[in-house]
C-alpha cells in the first residue's frame, strides 16, 4: 500500500515502513515473547528520560495520551485534602483543568496567553498566595502552538515545597532531551505516537516509585487506575491489566530500535530542530509571520499567521494535500493561524519540497 501523503502533524505522524511492518504479526499477550517486549519497552522508556530505575518506574496504559494524563491526575491526587495548581498556556493545559473538574479536584488555574510561555515568576506568586497547593501540573511542549515551556526553571520551586509535580511531556519525550534525575519531577506522561515515532494506541507514565506506592486507594476509575495498572505489570512482569494493543506495542519496540539507531534523543532533537528552522525561515520568506517568539519556540510544531484576511485555509490545505503533505489547522483562539509539524520520519529534504509547494501556491494566489 502506498502512503498518499506525509503527515506534518504532531501525532499521529509519519512512521517508517519498518515500524508499520512490525504490526504484521499477531502476538499472544500472556506468552513470554510478548511480555519480554513489554518489559524491555518499560526499561528503555526510563533510559530515554534519563530516569534512574532505582527511583523511577514506567507504567504503560491503553488509550491515547489523554488517558495517560487523566489516569495520572486521577491516581496521583487523593480524594480529599489536595489542591492542584495548573499552569495553562494552551489547549492541553486547559484539558488538565477539565480533568480536574470531572474529578471534582479543587484546582487553581494560572492562565497565560496562548502565545506566551509559562512564566516561573507567576508560578512562584501563585505558590505564595495559595499555601493549600499539594500538586502541580503543566505541559512541557504545548502542542497548541509549539511553545516549549521552561520546566527546568519551574519544577525545582515546587519540589522545594514538597509539591507533587506532574509533567505532560507528550510531544517532547524522545524528541527533546529530558533529564528526570535532575528534574526530579514525580510523574511524566507521554505516548506512543509522538517523538518516539510509534503508532497511536497507548500512553506511558514515568513515576517515582516512592510516590506511586502511596496512591493505592486514590483512583476514581477502574480502567484509569495507574496504581493498579502498575501492580499488575509488576506482579507478572510484562503482563498488562486487560487486553493490550499488541500490534502497537510491537511497532513501538521497533520505533525504539530506530531511535537508538538514529543515535538517541539528541540527534533526533537536532533533526527536528533543523526541520523547524528551515521551515520557519522558509515560511517567513514566503510571507507567513510567526505566532510564537522564536525564543519560546520548540522543534515540534510551528504556528503561522494567515498572510491576509482573504487567506482561505481549506483551499491552501487541499493544494498541499494533493501534492503530498498534510498540515494542521490552528488552535490559537485569538489569532487566525495554521500549524505545521516537523516531527516523525521527516527530514529537511521533505521540508524543502513542502516550501516549494507553498511557494507555488503563493505565486498562483498573488
Ligand atoms: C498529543 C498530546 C496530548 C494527548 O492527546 P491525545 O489526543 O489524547 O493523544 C496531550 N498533551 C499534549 C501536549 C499533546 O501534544
Amino acid at each position: 500500500m502506498k502512503q498518499p501523503y506525509l503527515l506534518l502533524t504532531p501525532g499521529p505522524l509519519s512512521t517508517t515502513p519498518s515500524v508499520k511492518d512490525a504490526m504484521q504479526i499477531d502476538y499472544c499477550t500472556w506468552d513470554s515473547d510478548y511480555r519480554t517486549v513489554t518489559e524491555t519497552i518499560r526499561e528503555q522508556i526510563l533510559a530515554l528520560a534519563n530516569a534512574n530505575p532505582a527511583t523511577y518506574t514506567t507504567v504503560l496504559l491503553q488509550g491515547s495520551g489523554s488517558y495517560g494524563v487523566e489516569a495520572t491526575i486521577g491516581t496521583a491526587i487523593p480524594r480529599d485534602g489536595a489542591t492542584l495548581l495548573i499552569a495553562i498556556n494552551g489547549a492541553y493545559g486547559q484539558r488538565i483543568s477539565e480533568i480536574a473538574e470531572y474529578y471534582r479536584i479543587p484546582h487553581v488555574d494560572i492562565v497565560f496567553n496562548e502565545d506566551e510561555a509559562v512564566a516561573p515568576a507567576r508560578i512562584s506568586e501563585a505558590l505564595a498566595t495559595h499555601p493549600e497547593i499539594t500538586h502541580f501540573a503543566m505541559i512541557h511542549s504545548e502542542t497548541t502552538t509549539g511553545i516549549l515551556n521552561p520546566i527546568e526553571a519551574i519544577v525545582p520551586m515546587l519540589k522545594e515545597r514538597g509539591i507533587i509535580t506532574i509533567i505532560d511531556a507528550m510531544s517532547s519525550l524522545g524528541g527533546v532531551p529530558l533529564d528526570m534525575d535532575t528534574l526530579a519531577c514525580d510523574y511524566l506522561v507521554s505516548s506512543a505516537n509522538k517523538c518516539v515515532q510509534g503508532v497511536p494506541g497507548f500512553a506511558f507514565i514515568i513515576a517515582k516509585q516512592a510516590v506511586l506506592v502511596e496512591t493505592a486507594d486514590n483512583a476514581r476509575s477502574l480502567c484509569l487506575d495507574l496504581y493498579a495498572q502498575w501492580q499488575a505489570m509488576t506482579k507478572q512482569p510484562g503482563k498488562w491489566r486487560f487486553t493490550s494493543p499488541t500490534h502497537v506495542v510491537h511497532a513501538f519496540a521497533q520505533a525504539l530500535i530506530e531511535l537508538t539507531a538514529e543515535g538517541g534523543v539528541t540527534p533526533r532533537y537536532q533533526r527536528y530542530h533543523a526541520n523547524q528552522i528551515l521551515l520557519s525561515d522558509g515560511m517567513q520568506a514566503l510571507g507567513f509571520d510567526l505566532v510564537i517568539d522564536p525564543a519560546d519556540q520548540g522543534p515540534i510544531i510551528t504556528s503561522f499567521k494567515y498572510p491576509s484576511q482573504h487567506f482561505d485555509f481549506d483551499d491552501f490545505y487541499q493544494f498541499i494535500k494533493e501534492r503530498g503533505f498534510v498540515i494542521y489547522p490552528g488552535k490559537v483562539s485569538a489569532i487566525p493561524s495554521f500549524r505545521i509539524g516537523t516531527i516523525g520520519d521527516v527530514d529537511t529534504a521533505d521540508i524543502k519540497r513542502l516550501l516549494a509547494i507553498i511557494g507555488d501556491y503563493q505565486q498562483l494566489n498573488r
